[in-house]
Parts: C-alpha cells; structure tokens; sequence
C-alpha cells in the first residue's frame, strides 16, 4: 500500500502507465453528451469520454470509480471516436478520466479531428502529453504535481481549493503557466458552503482569478 506524506492511502500505480502502445484500445468508464460544468468552457453541450486510471488519489475525488483501469477493459479507439462523431451534435469532445494522459491520445485525437470533433482535455498534467488538444484545462494536484512540460500546454489553469493553503498553491501554478492562460479557482464541492466566501473575497482582491462552480451539480446533469 502507498502511503502519502500526511499519512493518506493512495492508489496503486497504474500498470503499465509509461508503456506507450499503439492502439491497445482505451479504457472507456463512459461516454456522454452533456453541458461542460466548469471552467472556461462552462455551459456548452460537448460529448465527454471518461477515461479508467489515475494514481493520484484526492480524497475529495467525485470519480472515484476510474481509478482502477482494471474495472474498464480496453475499447478500441476507432469505437470510441465513432461514437463521439455520430452522437454528437455539438462537435465538441471533453476526454477526461481518471488521468487521460496515462495513455497515448494521438489515434483518439486524429480520428476526431478527422471527423470535425474540436477537442478540450481536462488533465493533472501529471504524465507526458500526447495527442492534439484544441483547449487544455490543467487542474494540477499538489500530491503528484505535473511534469515540468505540463505548464506551458494550458489553455486554462484551475485550482481545487479546500482551504487558504490553495490559494497559495493557486499563485505557485500560476507562475508556472504562460502569460495569458486563464486562471479559475474551484471550491471543492463538499466544502462549497465554507470555502465559496473566502474564494469570492480571493478574486475581488486579485481580479486576475475567476470563479469555476461545478454548475452540472446544481444542474444536475452528469
Ligand atoms: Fe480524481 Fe482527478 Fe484527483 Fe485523479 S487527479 S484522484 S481523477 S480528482
């Protein structure tokens, strides 16, 4: 068992996660049209595709379900991108997980943009880029923070924040980033009540941030 510095259970590492192997299929947990909920992004329809395996293990994470790739046997690629260029009038993809880049993205990327799919992930940034990306949303984790490369790739930068530790963490990524990367502090859901004031009183003061709610949530909607 992997423990981390607070004394926290992590996850398994993810077999075979620096193991790059041309369309061994990708390990689907779902797929779905829906709104995107939060950051830059918010409010249009796109089709989403989950992707299994993550070792990074925030306590707070609401996709729990995608750590174990094992769960989520392998679909070929070809499959997936049907699917996401049939069913999909928004022309529009979300690839999430779970940590999408565990596995390379370059067939799954091709064969959307092949099929006029514009492209958003949302990453850690915590294990080496493939594919192409239209938009990246980097929500780095303090506990596994990402690669150095990572930074320079975000479109948009947003920061979970449970407590005013965050926002110290917030300004340490921000550095990071390029000039002109948006910037989006999240309350952490299970924490919204308390943390929504201090995140609120943070952007007046520093108007460069703005505000991500997880708007699926109080829409309801996957
Ligand atoms: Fe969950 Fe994302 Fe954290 Fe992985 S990086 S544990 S998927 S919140």
């Amino acid at each position: 068992m992997r423990i981390d510095e607070q004394g926290n259970r992590m996850p398994p590492p993810v077999e075979g996660a620096d193991v790059r192997i041309p369309d061994a299929g990708l390990p689907l947990v779902e797929e779905f049209y829906t709104l995107q909920g939060e950051g830059f992004h918010t409010g249009r329809a796109a089709w989403f595709i989950r992707l299994g395996g993550c070792d990074i293990g925030c306590s707070w994470c609401d996709a729990k379900q995608t750590w174990n790739p094992r769960l989520h046997p392998p679909v070929p690629t070809a499959e997936i991108v049907r699917r996401a260029t049939r069913d999909n009038p928004a022309k529009a993809v979300v690839v999430t997980g779970g940590e999408p880049l565990i596995y390379p993205l370059d067939e799954l990327c091709a064969g959307l943009h092949a099929g006029g799919i514009e492209i958003f992930l949302e990453t850690s940034g915590s294990h080496p880029f493939s594919g192409v990306f239209d938009w990246v949303c980097l929500s780095p984790k303090r506990r596994q923070p990402p690669l150095d490369d990572a930074w320079a790739r975000a479109d948009e930068l947003k920061v979970i924040v449970e407590g005013a530790d965050d926002l110290a963490w917030a300004e340490e990524c921000a550095a990071r980033v390029r000039l002109g990367t948006k910037l989006f502090l999240q309350p952490e859901w299970s924490r919204r009540d308390e943390v929504m004031p201090m995140v609120v009183e943070y952007i007046k003061q520093n108007p460069r941030w703005r505000s991500s709610l997880q708007s699926h949530k109080y829409m309801r909607i996957p």
